[in-house]
């Protein structure tokens, strides 16, 4: 193939990824009615209206766009990721969107709904033949195998984002809120898995001169918040988080801890209390990690409240309720962890109704001790 013909191609991918981001739009910012907190309004940018049901297609897009764009991703390369998770699905729609195989490396215990959507999607998947940690490399040498490309998403999403000169979620919601009573946000709260939202979205900040805020909600296990609280980037845990999508047993490359203002610790139980106080009050089919967001805009709205301040507070709905019916939604899964959500389901509903939140330092609502803001 002539050095033309590769140009020309490359061309219309990047031109088909643009269209489809385009195609669908902005995903919704709606509020969540909490009436009792009287000046202060809390949104929920729903990123779980992709078509693939999750953040990670942005993220993914941006992979592409910027494997595409520097050659890394051609005319016949297969594409290969290392994950059981939306990764792995919104790979593979952008694999065939592009007329390219795209093959999942999937940690043993994969769900089997999230391989019949690879599947659905035009992507192959194969189960990894070592241990869970051992995945991201297993993909690696597939790929030098095949001559493919690896879509290394704990490294690449976060520059991807930069630059692939998409709207990103923080221009989105900026965009959105324009005619809202508070359109500059106080606070912005976010989980983190590869960093990449968090990161893109304190760049934004820091671009803009916006006085906003970004809080990072971490739940158990996590290396965040300690590797945040304590300075030591490499801090890590060993231990998997139970809220899919965020929290990591090592900081990941994509995180960018001197544009986060504030980590908050979130127990894994406070987040399924909030998770189900969305659900049955709130009708919002969020995933487990919008319960995480929730508790801290919680703690958030608790301090604007001490303080006198009004404004708004914007918090992401990463996926859809729609995989968790029989984990985290269902209350003997639950309980089967060793995981009580009852005290903390209190202190999410009297927030809820009142706008009162337990002081810091007393009751189960604290969630730790942390520091900054
Ligand atoms: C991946 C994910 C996040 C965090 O996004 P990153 O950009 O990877 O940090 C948040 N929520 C959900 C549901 C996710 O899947």
């Amino acid at each position: 193939m002539t050095p033309d013909h590769s140009n020309t191609w490359a061309a219309q991918a990047i031109r088909r990824l643009h269209a489809e981001g385009l195609a669908y739009g902005p995903t919704p910012l709606r509020p969540l009615p909490l009436p009792a907190l009287e000046g202060i309004e809390v949104y929920l940018k729903d990123e779980s209206a992709h078509p693939t049901g999750s953040l990670k297609h942005r993220l993914v897009r941006a992979m592409f766009c910027q494997a595409v764009a520097t050659g890394r991703i051609t005319a016949d390369t297969t594409v290969v990721a290392a994950t059981g998770g939306a990764v792995a699905v919104a790979g593979a729609r952008f694999a065939r969107l592009l007329g390219l195989s795209f093959i999942a490396v999937v940690p043993a215990r994969t769900p089997a709904d999230t391989l019949a959507r690879v599947e659905r999607e035009g992507g192959r998947w194969q189960p990894a033949e070592g241990p869970p940690a051992g995945v991201q490399q297993e993909a690696r040498a597939l790929a030098e195998r095949l001559g493919g490309h690896f879509l290394d998403h704990f490294t690449d999403a976060e520059r991807a984002l930069a630059g692939c000169g998409e709207p990103t979620v923080a221009d989105e919601i900026f965009e959105q809120l324009r005619e809202e009573p508070h359109p500059v946000p106080a606070w912005i709260v976010t989980g983190a898995g590869t960093g990449a939202t968090s990161a893109s979205i304190g760049r934004h900040l820091r671009h803009h001169g916006h006085p906003t805020r970004l809080a990072v909600v971490d739940p158990e296990n996590s290396a965040y918040f300690p590797a945040w609280a304590s300075g030591c980037p490499d801090y890590a845990t060993g231990m998997p988080s139970r809220i899919p999508g965020i929290g990591r047993p090592r900081t990941e490359p994509g995180f960018l801890p001197t544009v986060i203002d504030l980590v908050i610790p979130v127990p894994d139980a406070a987040s399924i209390a909030a998770l189900r106080w969305l659900h049955d009050t709130a009708r919002v089919p969020a995933g487990p990690a919008a319960g995480t967001g929730l508790w801290g805009v919680c703690h958030l709205v608790a301090r604007m409240r001490e303080a006198g301040a009004r404004g708004s507070v914007v918090t992401l709905v990463g996926d859809h309720a729609d995989p968790y019916r029989n984990t985290h939604l269902d209350p003997e899964w639950v309980r089967a962890r060793g995981l009580d959500p009852a005290p903390y389901a209190g202190a999410v509903e009297r927030f809820a109704d009142t706008g009162e939140w337990p002081a810091a330092g007393s009751g189960p609502a604290t969630g730790g001790s942390w520091s900054g803001a």
